[in-house]
């Protein structure tokens, strides 16, 4: 037997079945016309921003980087619940205009921009992190061409990580932002060739469990900040101080305590340097404010036995489920929340193997994991789901195609 991950709190069950919004997996997944589906709750989205601005110092912004999920309604809803978005592509940006957004409250990092892509980034007054000089030198170029002031902030490559990240992005050499030490230099240069300065984004890593560990990297970026302002000679309209609030994916994680993140940080404000006094401060987090707050459903078509162990094949997958699957960015593979969702509330009875419908043995969505007795017909919730779910599985893999979805 292996242990599942802990289901995230918030979801209820009606008649025995997991239920979201108010209705049983069952009545969602006629209302949807079918499995596989993503099942996104809005009210949890909007708890979870509660708490958080509960927790957070109030001058503190908070920015929802959609790579995340870039589902339309999820952005239509966010727009009411955050001060800003980060994007990381010109397709991110032709969502984030669809949803309606406010493109000046929109920044824009991510190493490889093309033309094309700055061009429409600037043309909307969209910030650009920049991540390189030569990315700065283009940027400065087609604003020029475009006749416009292009709003600049420089990405920084900071020169420490976030301890206990799961992903790291900052410290030693890396494909993101500008080596800390020469940062000043390309500061003065965009400042003077006329560019509205916008400050620095300094991001360190991803899901980190670690109140201590986010508290340290957090009193690292404004230090780092105060520093870089002072050499510059130029006070700091806004830093982006990066984010890597995790969630408990695993048996045996435990949820960031954003109390005592949020204490912390009021602390640093309260004593900022001369060279932040003015600065206005955000934070960009993408799983924490939408991973568990999503579902995934899919429908066991067949159940099999293979020399003594059981296997429950479901119409769903790593197509969908990348990251669930273990194949997104993990040495070893663990197991997420799972549950049997139309026997939501029935005692685990035998171990069994759920897999998807791929024919590839990568393909597997819980490894001898402790159920209730599932039946072909029956319906399987593999949560977390709300969080590079479906913008981050290969849904065209074996001719799939996506999943359904829908916020409720
Ligand atoms: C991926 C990414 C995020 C979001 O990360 P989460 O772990 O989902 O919070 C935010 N900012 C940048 C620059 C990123 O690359």
């Amino acid at each position: 037997m292996k242990p599942l991950g802990p289901i995230p709190a918030g979801y209820d069950s009606i008649g025995g079945e997991l239920a979201v919004g108010g209705k049983p997996a069952s009545a969602l997944v006629e209302q949807a016309g079918g499995t596989p589906l993503f099942v996104y709750s809005a009210d949890l989205m909007r708890r979870r921003m509660a708490a958080l601005r509960e927790a957070m110092p109030s001058q503190l912004r908070i920015h929802y980087a959609i790579k995340a999920n870039s589902y339309q309604p999820i952005l239509e809803l966010m727009e009411g619940l955050v001060d800003g978005f980060d994007i990381a592509s010109g397709g991110e940006l032709a969502m984030v205009l669809a949803a309606g957004q406010d493109p000046s409250k929109v920044s824009f990092a991510g190493p490889g921009k093309r033309d094309e892509e700055l061009q429409a980034a600037i043309g909307h007054g969209v910030t650009l992190n920049l991540e390189s000089e030569n990315e700065a030198r283009r940027s400065l170029r087609i604003a020029g061409e475009l006749g416009t002031t292009p709003r600049l902030a420089i990405r920084v490559n900071p020169d420490f990580e976030l301890r206990g990240s799961g992903m790291k992005m900052g410290g030693g050499a890396k494909p993101f932002g500008v080596d800390a030490e020469r940062l000043p230099a390309l500061a003065r240069e965009i400042i003077a060739a006329g560019a509205e300065w916008r400050g620095l984004h300094i991001y360190t890593g991803s899901q980190a469990l670690d109140a201590g560990a986010v508290a340290e990297t957090q009193g690292n970026v404004l230090d780092l900040a105060a520093r870089i302002a002072g050499e510059s000679g130029a006070p700091l309209p806004h830093l982006n101080m990066g984010g890597g609030f995790g969630i408990p994916y695993f048996h045996g994680d435990e949820a960031l305590d954003i109390g005592a993140v949020g204490s912390e940080l009021a602390k640093r404000f309260a004593e900022l340097p001369a060279e932040l006094a003015e600065t206005e401060f955000a934070i960009e987090l993408g799983r924490y404010l939408v991973g568990e707050a999503g579902v995934y459903l899919t429908r066991i078509l067949d159940r099999k036995v293979s020399h003594g162990t059981t296997y429950l094949v479901t119409d769903g997958g790593l197509h969908h489920q990348l990251a669930a699957s273990g194949n997104f960015g993990t040495v070893v593979r663990r197991n997420y929340p799972v549950a049997i969702a139309s026997k939501f509330t029935a005692e685990p009875a035998e171990e069994a193997n759920v897999v998807g419908c791929l024919c590839t043995p990568l393909d597997r969505l819980a490894d001898q994991a402790l159920l209730p007795h599932a039946e072909v017909g029956d319906i399987v919730a593999v949560f977390c789901a709300g969080a590079y779910g479906a913008s981050a599985s290969p849904s065209a893999f074996l001719g799939q195609g996506p999943a359904r979805e829908m916020l409720v």
